[in-house]
């Protein structure tokens, strides 16, 4: 029966395939494709496991002192029947044979449908084995976890997956930034996530995958199935689950005529991002990877505004990166720009964006906590290890350095004594190192109303809106609940980006916008009219952005713009058109 859920759009289009539920159990499994060649190793790797786990059982059984209660020896004999049994067998072979799931993901998959089955059930004992059957995949995991042979492959797309021709989305509760961007590259066309705001890190990720996503949907991972045919709009923020053919018809419809439209916009590529008044704007990218500098370089970017370096940072079991590995990311990532400039941002962990995914932040107010440069400035000698080795990739290209949520002047006081102390390091130990501008983010009030003092110290600054709006509305970026609040055109906040603009452009200094609102294209005019003149953006909304400063004048945007500030209700105004 199709019904719709509800969430928040987060990126654009419109995908359409079969669930798969991430995560569904709740064991954490490793998720990846297999290459067809590999089929028949992950079939011996899931029976050995079974082999293995049936021998366990069997000898805790035989081992069983006398006293133990019937019930118990009762209990592994179901369980032992259970690894036997052909449908959980021929499930998980048919996830590894047809969709060239590894095993791990092909077992939870398997068991999510089996628990779908037992919650039906009438009779409350039948119901009751699904905790069994429970406790048997998790047996079988945890082998598959220590077993020596386990097959080794990237979390991605494996080059043989290729012939995978079922659509896939993907549908979790809840998918940490750093889950989200091992996802990149995968088969999914789609995602739809039941927690998260719309500038949560996690959708953050999921539009630089350029790839339809909604978040916020509440319930979704407990209302689709494994399976299921789902539609999700990421222009309206919804999910279709199990469409009639005449819905599928009008969405595949939609579909194409989004392809069409992004074709023509390809035209713009190689087009300079210029105002008909002829002012040149700036267009940069945002990316989260060195890899991602082929996609920048693609969409026809003059730069990248903004690397958020601590995805390198994430999911390393504590360990935080060397020096020489970091320099090899920044490295990779300046070398792959091609000369053109890339804003490095020092790592940004905490709030929602936790080190490692296992080890949630228990403090009270995560964003309000040690995130950011307090993280950096709380640890010298490691923040000092990530200045060494964007000093050395500088001298491989033009970088500048930028720090994220300063506030207090003491902050910056130290951050810069740091970078000093850096150098310092550097020539002790003779290595090269090349020059570098140094930037501050505005993402905090107090730092966009004591600009001054930001602009004396700094050669730039980056307006992070997704945050400046979370402190200035005090509205939680990643809390679903309160998104309706989270504000980009609340008066307050528009006054806080056109001060520090203004401010920019009287002092003679570059000021861009990297939060979301610089992709967002209802917001293009509004920016260009405030004086904004650069724009760092996933490389997906580059050309969507691109089409609105060509068609701009910002002689007529100025006067405009001002009325939309000084508005009650700014939005009223944004869509209207120009006198
Ligand atoms: C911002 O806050 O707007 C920003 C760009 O930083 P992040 O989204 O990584 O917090
Ligand atoms: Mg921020």
């Amino acid at each position: 029966m199709t019904f719709s859920i509800h969430g928040l759009a987060v990126a654009r289009g419109i995908a359409i395939g079969r669930a798969v539920l991430a995560a569904a159990s709740r064991m954490e499994v490793v998720h990846y494709f297999i290459e067809s060649e590999q089929v028949e190793a992950e079939l011996a790797r899931a029976r050995r496991a079974r082999d293995a786990v049936t021998q366990e059982l069997q000898r805790l059984q035989a081992q069983m002192p006398p006293d133990v209660p019937q019930e118990l020896a009762a209990l592994l004999d179901v369980h032992i029947l259970l690894l036997q049994d052909e449908t959980l067998i021929g499930g998980v072979r048919q996830w590894i044979t047809e969709r060239l799931y590894n095993a791990e993901w092909a077992l939870t998959t398997q068991l999510e449908l089996f628990s779908r089955q037992f919650d039906e059930m009438e009779d409350d004992y039948l119901r009751e084995r699904k905790a069994d059957l429970e406790q048997v995949v998790e047996r079988l995991l945890r082998h598959m976890r220590g077993a020596p042979d386990a097959v080794v492959c990237p979390p991605r797309l494996a080059a043989g997956a290729g012939q995978q021709t079922t659509p896939l989305v993907l549908v979790a509760h809840d998918l940490s930034p750093a889950d989200m961007l091992q996802f990149k590259q995968s088969v999914f066309t789609g995602f739809v996530t039941g927690v998260g705001g719309k500038t949560s890190h996690t959708a953050i990720v999921a539009r630089s995958m350029d790839i339809p996503a909604v978040v916020g949907a509440r319930g979704v991972s407990q209302l689709v199935r494994q399976d299921d045919w789902v539609i999700i709009d990421g222009d309206a923020g919804v999910v279709i689950v199990d469409p009639s053919p005449m819905v599928l018809d009008e969405y595949r419809f939609r579909q194409r005529e989004i392809d069409l439209e992004r074709e023509r916009l390809q035209r713009l590529q190689h087009t300079h991002s210029v105002t008909l008044d002829g002012q040149p704007v700036e267009l940069l990218a945002n990316i989260e990877q060195p890899q991602d500098a082929a996609a920048a370089l693609k969409a026809g970017v003059v730069g990248v505004g903004l690397f958020r370096t601590e995805f390198l940072f994430m999911d390393r079991g504590g360990r935080l990166p060397g020096e020489e590995a970091q320099y090899q990311a920044y490295r990779e990532a300046v070398e792959g720009m091609r000369g053109l400039p890339v804003t490095i941002r020092t790592v940004d962990v905490g709030a929602d964006k936790p080190l490692d995914k296992s080890h949630r932040d228990s403090s009270l107010n995560p964003a309000l906590g040690l995130r950011a440069i307090r993280w950096s400035l709380a640890d010298p000698a490691m923040f000092r290890t990530q200045l060494r080795a964007i000093l050395r990739a500088a001298a491989h290209g033009q970088v500048r350095l930028l720090f994220p949520m300063l506030a207090h002047l003491s902050e910056i006081r130290q951050t810069l004594a740091q970078v000093q102390l850096a150098r310092a390091e550097l020539d002790a130990r003779g290595l090269a190192y090349g020059p570098v501008q140094l930037g501050a983010m505005i993402e905090v009030p107090a730092a966009a109303l004591m600009v001054q003092q930001f602009l004396a110290h700094f050669d730039f600054l980056s307006i992070g809106t997704n945050d400046l709006i979370q402190y200035a509305l005090a509205i939680d970026r990643a809390d679903e609940a309160v998104a309706p609040l989270y504000d980009p055109l609340h008066p307050a906040v528009l006054r806080l980006v056109a001060d520090v603009i203004a401010a920019g452009a009287r002092a003679g200094k570059t000021v861009c916008v990297c939060g979301e609102m610089a992709g967002d294209a209802a917001m293009t005019r509004l920016l260009l009219g405030l004086g904004l003149r650069s724009f760092s953006m996933h490389p997906a909304q580059v050309l969507t952005v691109k089409q609105e400063v060509l068609r701009a004048d910002t002689r007529k945007l100025a006067g405009w713009s001002a009325q939309v500030l000084a508005a009650e209700e700014p939005a009223l105004l944004l869509g209207a058109p120009l006198a």
